[in-house]
């Protein structure tokens, strides 16, 4: 007997100056499990712009084709002509959800998408299973997990940038197909008035898969000096507290938590922070949580798998020096 394919999935796989994020090959690999549980379902991609696919080699998991707009018209993100191009596909294709990674892109191009494609828009960081998948995610200050389901049969995820990976040991059997957008989709209607290039340097807090974060305990802006050693070391980014910030120590890009970004590494360092709940907000979905900090009654501790009690001052460069021999017999 033959079943008839339900689910017909398509992830947005995103590229800055032709590199893919890895947020975006993480929402593959994610889409990739929960297709490969429900067994009912197929994956496609998108990817807009130049982009030399080497770099993806052993980094997507499952089976799937993945379509590619390569036009030098779209190597600049233009929210017209990226919706023009995913929309148009997505219908060719006939698919039913689209996949994003949280970020700024995403944000700005979703929710059009999703009117014009009279979608349900659902953002969180936990996707359930089945056809009519919802998302959950905190809310109030990561008092109360929410979950939303779609109201419609079309539906848009953005999945938060958890770069958790989903192991795929066997890699995948991905095909790559050359698309052309038709002219009119790269037609100019929104030109492009300046561009600002960030230069290359450490991973952004909210993407990285490790994050080392500093409070007010650090004492001080040089302080931190120790957080960028250990994160360098690590392979993972800077975050703050709101403290941190107001105190010039840090910029508000680090900021985490209510008024700041929400992260999700696989491993989160808060090293003299107390864990005020609107910092504790921001961090609701990150993996293992290691707090340091000298007070050992800091409600920090309640949410840390690791409690260190210490001052950073001392604790940090033990710390340093550890991961530097380790990493060294690596
Ligand atoms: C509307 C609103 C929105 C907010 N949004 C945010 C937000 O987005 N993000 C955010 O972080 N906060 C936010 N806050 C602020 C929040 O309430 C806390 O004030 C803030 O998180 C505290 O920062 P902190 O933990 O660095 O400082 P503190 O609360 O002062 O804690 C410092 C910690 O460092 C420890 N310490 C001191 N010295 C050392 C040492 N030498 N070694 C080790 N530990 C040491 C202390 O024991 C203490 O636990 C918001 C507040 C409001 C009202």
């Amino acid at each position: 007997m033959v079943t008839a394919v339900m689910n017909k999935f398509l992830v947005f796989l995103e590229q800055r100056e032709g590199i893919v994020k890895p947020s975006s090959i993480s929402v593959w690999n994610r889409v990739q499990g929960l297709a490969a549980l429900d067994g009912n379902s197929v994956v496609s991609g998108i990817l807009a712009g130049p982009v030399e696919i080497g770099q993806l080699d052993g980094a997507l998991g499952g089976d799937g084709v993945i379509y590619h707009a390569k036009e030098d018209g779209l190597r600049v993100y233009n929210q017209e002509r990226y919706s023009r191009v995913i929309a148009d596909l997505f219908e060719r294709e006939a698919c039913t959800a689209l996949f994003f990674a949280d970020t700024a892109m995403t944000r700005d191009m979703a929710p059009r998408l999703s009117v014009r494609m009279q979608a349900s828009l659902l953002n969180g960081n936990a996707l359930g299973e089945g056809d009519a998948a919802g998302v959950s995610r905190r809310v109030y200050s990561a008092s109360f997990l929410a979950s939303f389901v779609p109201t419609r049969k079309l539906r848009i995820y953005i999945l938060s940038s958890s770069v958790r990976v989903v192991e795929f040991p066997d890699g995948g059997r991905i095909n790559f197909i050359d698309i052309e957008p038709l002219q009119s989709t790269l037609k100019d209607l929104f030109p492009v008035v300046r561009r600002i290039i960030m230069g290359e340097g450490p991973p952004d807090v909210a993407e990285a898969r490790i994050v080392v974060a500093g409070g007010r305990g650090m004492g001080g802006v040089e302080s931190f000096a120790l957080l960028e050693q250990t994160a360098l070391l690590l392979g993972g980014a800077v975050g703050a507290s709101r403290t941190a910030v107001d105190a010039g120590w840090r910029p508000h890009a680090e900021q985490i938590g209510q008024t700041g970004k929400t992260v999700a590494p696989v491993l989160y360092f808060a090293c003299g922070i107390s864990g005020a709940v609107q910092h504790l907000a921001g961090i609701g979905s990150a993996g293992v949580v290691v707090a340091i900090n000298s007070d050992r009654d800091a409600p920090i501790f309640n949410v840390a798998d690791y409690g260190l009690v210490g001052d950073v001052h001392i604790v940090l460069p033990k710390l340093i020096d550890l991961l530097k021999e380790f990493l060294k017999k690596q």
